[in-house]
């Protein structure tokens, strides 16, 4: 089911969410939940979104960055996460969000971070992304505790309309540490993100 989307500016974006819970899961409103988001957010052309941004605040997110192994991030929830960075290394990726419609921003963010969660099962697991799948993971998680990636950037000159985006930066990315991501060229990572993260 196609769920619509909280913008900036309702309450439920910027409140912290609360657990999972083992009756969440018994109840089967993990399950639907997740099925739910994957459906919004095919719908929207995302690599993610968050459960506070369909209304319900809860720590539940789905991600799928398109990539190959060490790259993209297969269909994946993630329930009750925590992201915990890999590196003093920072990237920055440009970023979108379905919650911040019309916008991109440039966004410094650690390079490489491991994120634990549960799965649809209930059962731990874990995963080390970097790179643009980094970025989209730490996203997504911010969304959990009433963080926008508007809260994050560092040059405020930096958040535009993404048709103005489109018109005079594309292809003139930048990264923090002037070698780009990942060995990628600073051209490469705006290329990359061409997009944004419409999660
Ligand atoms: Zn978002």
């Amino acid at each position: 089911m196609i769920l619509k989307v909280a913008r900036m500016g309702h309450p439920v974006l910027r409140r912290r969410a609360d657990p999972v819970t083992p009756e969440d899961f018994a109840s089967g409103w993990v399950a639907a939940t997740v099925r739910n988001l994957f459906d919004t957010m095919a719908e929207y052309d995302g690599v993610g979104l968050a459960a506070p941004q369909v209304h319900l605040s809860k720590r539940l997110a789905v991600v799928e960055v398109p990539g190959g192994p060490g790259q993209g991030i297969p269909p994946t929830p993630m329930i009750n996460p925590v992201v915990q960075p890999l590196t003093e290394r920072e990237m920055e990726i440009w970023e979108g969000c379905l919650s911040v419609p019309g916008l991109i921003g440039l966004v410094p963010r650690p390079a490489a971070v491991r994120v634990d969660y549960l799965d649809i099962d209930g059962r731990p697991s874990h995963r080390v992304v970097q790179g643009f799948a980094a970025a989209a993971v730490q996203h997504e998680c911010d969304h959990l505790d009433g963080v926008l990636y508007v809260d994050r950037i560092r040059d405020r000159a930096t958040l535009m309309f993404t048709e103005e985006y489109q018109r005079h930066h594309l292809g003139r990315g930048r990264a923090a540490d002037g070698d780009g991501v990942d060995g990628a060229s600073p051209a490469e990572v705006a290329d990359d993100s061409r997009d944004g993260i419409p999660g």
